[in-house]
């Protein structure tokens, strides 16, 4: 059984995020430490700490997230200019925290292919 990480507690509402939207699937509110003007957090509802553990069953989510960066896009205004989703796995792939989340990243251009 994987361990929580402090994104259960944002998605069960026990610690405060500027939360953005929230489904039966998943949830995302802004990063705490935002790296461009618009840096949100998608993450789904269960836990799933890395992309190494994404299983057939879960296709519908992760295509979620993909929905709802779409539509945070627009709403924050950065989908006509262009924006990043990234995720990151494990340590060479920068993870910090255990439960799989999508950057939506934008607002300004960013570099060729790394967010700093
Ligand atoms: P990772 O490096 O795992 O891909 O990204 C983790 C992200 O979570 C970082 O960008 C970090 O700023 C953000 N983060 C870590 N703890 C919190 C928190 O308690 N609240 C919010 N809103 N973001 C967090």
């Amino acid at each position: 059984m994987a361990e929580e990480t402090i994104f259960s507690k944002i998605i069960n509402k026990d610690i405060p995020a500027d939360l953005l939207y929230q489904d039966d699937l998943v949830t995302a509110f802004r990063d705490i430490n935002p790296r461009a003007p618009s840096h949100i957090l998608i993450i789904p509802n269960k836990l799933i700490p890395t992309a190494n553990d994404v299983e057939a069953e879960d296709e519908a989510m992760m295509g979620r997230l993909f929905t709802v960066a779409r539509k945070l896009a627009k709403e924050e205004g950065i989908a006509e200019d262009g924006y990043r989703l990234i995720v990151n796995c494990n340590s060479h792939g920068g993870q910090e925290v255990y439960h799989i989340h999508m950057h939506l990243v934008g607002g300004r251009p960013l570099g060729p292919l790394l967010m700093s």
